[in-house]
């Protein structure tokens, strides 16, 4: 019997333990609950224990459990790669994207996010490793096109999504978390020279099985699926 509420108390204490061993700067670190392939009765009690950042791949599969969920205080984060003819759906009901990958999704959840909405918080995915099983950009599209991304309309760029090759040893993961912490303060200072980055402040990295590592290396969002949920369905 997997228990939610535990495994989210459990993992809020280790968080705090790792960033305080590690931290020799002021850090609030978010915990998204990556909910997706669980259920909506799954979500409501990762709610009740506290709870309120959760992330989604599948559009169609979130938007469902969004609408048996209405009445609560959710902050919804979209993880999953994106094809063009879903940014619509993004851009309607979620909070926050951080698998942008190229310019022109920016351009379309810019254009398709409603203006009476809060803007769009966007990361932009990077592929660090450069690692061709995986999509997101490299760190010198990044640099790149982040300044355009900083000057869309609706959105509001937050920081960037890293994501490290799997199966590396301990230390290699923990350089390209360094690598993945130095592109965001990099590309941080960049926008800010250009005034478009004040709100330039997260590094969305580590999930169930490093998110210790990225903690120590600099992260301040953590992306956790299984070690709150148990295993997906499918
Ligand atoms: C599924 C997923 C996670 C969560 O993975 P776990 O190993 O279950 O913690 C985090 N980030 C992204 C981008 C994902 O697709």
């Amino acid at each position: 019997m997997i228990d939610i509420a535990t495994n989210i108390a459990a993992l809020t204490a280790k968080i705090q333990q790792v960033s305080a061993q590690s931290a020799t700067w002021d850090r609030e670190i978010t915990l998204i609950a990556v909910s997706k392939k669980q259920p909506a009765a799954a979500i409501t009690q990762a709610h009740a224990a506290g709870q309120n950042h959760f992330g989604e791949n599948y559009v169609q599969e979130a938007v469902v459990k969004m609408a048996e969920l209405t009445q609560k205080s959710l902050i919804w984060h979209f993880l999953g790669p994106i094809q063009s003819n879903k940014t619509k759906l993004i851009a309607e009901y979620f909070d926050w994207v951080h698998s942008v990958d190229r310019l022109k999704v920016a351009q379309r959840l810019s254009s398709q996010r409603c203006a009476s909405l809060p803007p769009l918080n966007i990361c932009l995915q990077v592929n660090i490793d450069q690692d061709p099983a995986k999509s997101g950009m490299t760190a010198a599209d990044c640099m790149k096109i982040g300044l355009e991304v900083a000057r869309l309309p609706n959105l509001r760029i937050r920081g960037l999504m890293v994501l490290p090759s799997q199966g590396q040893s301990d230390e290699s993961l923990r350089a390209s978390f360094r690598r993945g912490a130095g592109l965001f303060k990099e590309l941080g200072d960049y926008l800010r020279q250009h005034a478009a980055g004040d709100d330039f402040d997260c590094l969305s990295m580590g999930m169930s099985g490093d998110f210790e590592l990225a903690i120590a290396e600099g992260s301040n969002m953590v992306r956790v699926g299984t070690a709150i949920f148990g295993p997906r369905s499918s």
